[in-house]
């Protein structure tokens, strides 16, 4: 069994993907090719924002969306403590500090009522001023942004919203990548759309940003004369190929992937919710399941269901087994263990079950009968 099966997906669509790889192959317009830019107004056109600006992966689309934003030394970037560190990483990247922010146990989302307690604690200390919130959409389920963009407001802070694992989740029909100042995600291959290597992508509804993200994406050169460049940008674009691939993803993710996906999450939790904590998902939201994440009672007994699933043929795995807080890289940053009861409480009982939309019903039963009987 795979955690995510790559293979099973390649086969249901290698008749278009073959295709579609070998127009790129002999059209030799390897970069920023007619797919490229079809693929960024296909994607907008889907999440409903005004513009899209591919670029290389999804931590090149969270800094050049911080750089975007003019964030930078002395900048205060408000992040969640639970997260792949990329999140956290751009912001140190581009010199601005990061300032972490606990959880909510339920959603593994943000808590907004921490968010609101550390922006005080920022202003008041006055070190830092206060720039902008990096929201995480994790595990394929929306931040609470009702709750986060009154806070925002209330600051005068920016949202950047990074739906790396959100693409496709939603709250009232309005999607992820769609509810940040900037929104980035990324199409690394386990995502819930994700290409055949690295690819990434940026959404605002601000044309002004898209200008400048579009320069910032090709070393910062002007939009008018390729050289003069105006400012210091990367070099980080989409392939032709990976777009190619993209847009034969995004029809099956649009066709069957997000409605098959969420089937098989209602069958895990009516399996399981009797036995583990399943996933929340709050009333109005859709989540595209990036992870499906279960909680134990303690550490002790996740490393023992790992271990059963594991003899069983069944991967699965911890995402994540540490905090922001407990990185080394972030150490010099000071952030006390105690200060994130939450996320101290999930990274010690989390574990994430093989999940895609090709899961079969034999699969899930399989892993669903494995829980079961390690409760027996
Ligand atoms: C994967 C991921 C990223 C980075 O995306 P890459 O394409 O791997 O660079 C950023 N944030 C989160 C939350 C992610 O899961």
């Amino acid at each position: 069994m795979q955690f995510r099966d790559l293979k099973a997906q390649y086969k249901a669509l290698k008749l278009q993907m073959d295709k579609a790889i070998s127009e790129v192959l002999s059209s030799s317009a390897y970069i920023l090719g007619e797919q490229v830019s079809i693929l960024e107004k296909r994607l907008a056109g889907y999440v409903g924002v005004k513009n899209c600006i591919s670029c290389a992966n999804g931590t090149d689309a969270l800094i050049l969306s911080l750089m975007a934003l003019n964030v930078g030394k002395g900048d205060a970037v408000f992040a969640p403590n639970f997260t792949f560190f990329a999140t956290v990483n751009c912001a140190m990247l581009i010199g601005a500090s990061p300032v972490l922010v606990d959880i909510d146990k339920n959603t593994f989302n943000m808590s907004p009522e921490h968010l609101e307690q550390v922006i005080l604690q920022t202003i008041k200390e006055g070190a830092l001023k206060p720039k902008v919130i990096i929201t995480v959409d994790l595990f394929g389920q929306c931040a609470d942004y009702d709750a986060i963009n009154e806070i925002a407001q209330k600051y005068n802070l920016l949202i950047v919203e990074d739906a790396a694992q959100g693409f496709g989740g939603s709250i009232n029909g309005k999607k992820a990548c769609a509810y940040g100042d900037i929104a980035t995600t990324s199409f690394f291959p386990a995502k819930p759309l994700g290409c055949y290597g690295d690819g990434g992508a940026m959404f605002t509804n601000d044309d002004d940003l898209d200008a400048k993200l579009r320069s910032l994406r090709s070393q910062g050169r002007s939009n008018l004369d390729k050289y003069d460049n105006r400012d210091m940008g990367l070099n980080s674009r989409l392939d032709t190929l990976q777009a190619a691939i993209l847009s034969v993803k995004l029809d099956a993710f649009i066709e069957n992937e997000l409605e098959d996906i969420n089937k098989v999450a209602d069958k895990y939790t009516s399996l399981l919710s009797h036995y583990v904590k399943t996933p929340f998902v709050p009333k109005g939201y859709v989540s595209s399941w990036a992870q499906y994440t279960i909680l134990l009672k303690s550490q002790s007994e996740r490393d023992a269901l790992k271990e059963l699933l594991k003899q069983n043929g069944i991967p699965s795995m911890v995402y994540y087994p540490r905090g922001m807080h407990q990185q080394t890289a972030i150490k010099k940053y000071g952030f006390d263990k105690g200060e994130f009861p939450n996320t101290e409480y999930v990274v010690d009982r989390c574990l994430s079950l093989p999940m895609h939309p090709y899961l079969s019903d034999d699969d899930i039963y399989k892993v669903a009968n494995c829980i079961i009987d390690f409760f027996k």
